[in-house]
């Protein structure tokens, strides 16, 4: 069994409430959402954080990112717009350990982020 929360995710140890599903990406509803839509896209494949990614995964990343934009268009928020945010590390405020892209929207956001 991994240690890793979204790795056991992914293997489907722990539930979670699937927006979208494929061999490489998977995305799912945030536990503790920070707006009215708060989606996490992960790739299936561990990476501890963005700062792990390499060359090769130049197609995974644009994969996610893509997945990323199509959802926002099918949960409405093409119009009103969203954020997408891979914290990273310590300073980027990242709790998680394995690679996510958070899709916020349905408020307006502020900026700076805190
Ligand atoms: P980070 O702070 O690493 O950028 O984001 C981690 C995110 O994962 C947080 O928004 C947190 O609410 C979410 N999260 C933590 N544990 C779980 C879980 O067990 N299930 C789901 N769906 N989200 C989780
Ligand atoms: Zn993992």
């Amino acid at each position: 069994m991994s240690d890793c929360l979204f790795c056991r995710i992914v293997a489907k140890e722990i539930p979670n409430l699937t927006v979208f599903e494929d061999e490489r990406v998977l995305a799912f509803h945030d536990i503790n959402p920070a707006a009215p839509v708060h989606i996490l896209l992960i790739p299936k494949q561990h990476f501890s954080s963005l700062a792990e990614v390499s060359n090769e995964d130049q197609a995974l990343l644009g994969d996610l990112q893509l997945r990323a934009v199509q959802i926002a268009r099918e949960v409405g928020l093409e119009d009103t717009g969203y954020r997408l945010v891979i914290n990273t590390g310590v300073d980027g405020g990242q709790t998680v350990n394995h690679l996510h892209y958070h899709l916020l929207g349905g408020r307006l956001m502020q900026w700076p982020p805190g």
